[in-house]
């Protein structure tokens, strides 16, 4: 299998014609196991990416990184440690305050708006599964009532438009957006959470950047989500590039993910890789208590201990993530916290990544 067939020459529109969602168009890209064809031909549950993204895939490792996040285990079908109604609960979609579906709240100046639920991979991983993979869950995406209620609350000052993946929409409806929601006064900014970077790197064209691009007041950010090395190559980095000299800051939102990132060596590798194709580490995130992902989970500690032992003084400083867990009161740091040893009335006791001591001054207020 050493031509991509086509996955890299392909425009973007014709990546999601042949999305690769089927057995037969899946066995162009790796040898499947009896398990994993037993599983899809099952088929209860929303799954694919696009010809692009399984072409990274191991054609013969069923342990493959990228394609344990895109072929569907048996595993999902076990449920120990997962929440029903996981979505309800964590979006806050039941509380007073009257929202459209498409608004996400748990603080005062910012909101998540929901504007799809088509995704350029449906991972198996995903925390809003019950909405975009298992199709459990209906919402109206009325984008305009979502804008008339932004427009209402001149608190919000930040709307992370997200998905589902916000960039699958057609130009003239991420331009509308755009425009719609740089009109209201009270908006400074905008983000996009995206895995388009990672998984269709050809959907940032000239016409896309033209949308998202410029010196406006109102500037565009967007968090895209890599958890393995694998993932970057450079089509990425040209389309990291070209949101950037178009003024796009690219950030990353990994998710920690047992068997797949959670080692010391591919946890370093992958900030410093980031890195290397411009996008600066933002979140790593405790995989949610989602429902049917137990397996992809480790103990809370394992993100701290992480970078603890693979990124803080081990590498470059801007490799530094925060570790956070998403919750329904927000989202709540889990960073390492041994830094401080002790504490007594003349000084601190500090410990540093490599287990040496020193010591600062405690200075009373
Ligand atoms: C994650 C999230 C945000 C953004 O949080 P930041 O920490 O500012 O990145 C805002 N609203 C909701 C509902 C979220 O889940
Ligand atoms: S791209 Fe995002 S919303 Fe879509 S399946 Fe993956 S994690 Fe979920």
């Amino acid at each position: 299998m050493s031509d991509d067939r086509g996955a890299t020459t392909q425009t973007w529109q014709q990546q999601l014609a042949n999305f690769v969602n089927t057995i037969e168009r899946l066995e162009q890209y790796v040898n499947l196991t009896d398990d994993e064809r037993q599983i899809l031909e099952q088929n209860k549950t929303t799954w694919g990416t696009t010809p692009y993204f399984a072409s990274l895939m191991d054609a013969d490792d069923p342990q493959c990184p990228i394609r344990k996040q895109v072929i569907p285990s048996s595993l999902e079908q076990q449920n120990t440690y997962g929440m029903d109604d996981y979505l309800m609960w964590k979006e806050n979609r039941d509380t007073e305050e009257q929202r459209p579906d498409s608004i996400a709240r748990q603080y005062k100046d910012r909101v998540a708006f929901t504007v799809t639920q088509t995704c350029g991979i449906y991972c198996r991983h995903c925390f809003r599964k019950e909405l975009v993979v298992d199709g459990d869950l209906t919402f109206d995406f009325n984008v305009d009532d979502g804008l008339e209620w932004i427009s209402q609350h001149p608190e919000v000052r930040d709307v992370l438009i997200t998905g589902g993946d916000p960039l699958l929409l057609p130009d003239e409806k991420i331009a509308y957006l755009i425009e719609r929601l740089r009109a209201i006064p009270h908006i400074q900014m905008i983000r996009f959470g995206s895995r388009v970077p990672i998984v269709l790197p050809q959907r940032i064209t000239p016409e896309l950047k033209n949308i998202l691009g410029g010196n406006h007041k109102v500037p565009i950010w967007l968090n895209t989500q890599c958890n393995h090395p694998k993932e970057l190559t450079e089509h990425t980095a040209q389309a990291v590039y070209d949101l950037m000299t178009c003024g796009v800051n690219v950030g990353n939102q990994a998710v920690l993910l047992k068997g797949i990132n959670d080692d010391v060596e591919t946890f370093r590798e992958l900030h410093q890789k980031l890195l290397r194709v411009r996008i600066r580490p933002y979140y790593v995130f405790y995989c949610e208590a989602a429902p049917g992902i137990d397996h992809f989970r480790t103990p809370v500690e394992k993100g701290a201990e992480l970078i603890r032992d693979a990124l803080r003084g081990h590498t470059t400083g801007l490799a530094q993530p925060m570790y956070v867990v998403a919750t329904n009161i927000g989202k709540i740091p889990l960073m390492p916290d041994y830094y401080i040893v002790d504490k007594d009335d003349e000084q601190y006791t500090l410990r540093n990544h490599k287990g040496q001591i020193t010591h600062l001054p405690n200075i009373p207020e």
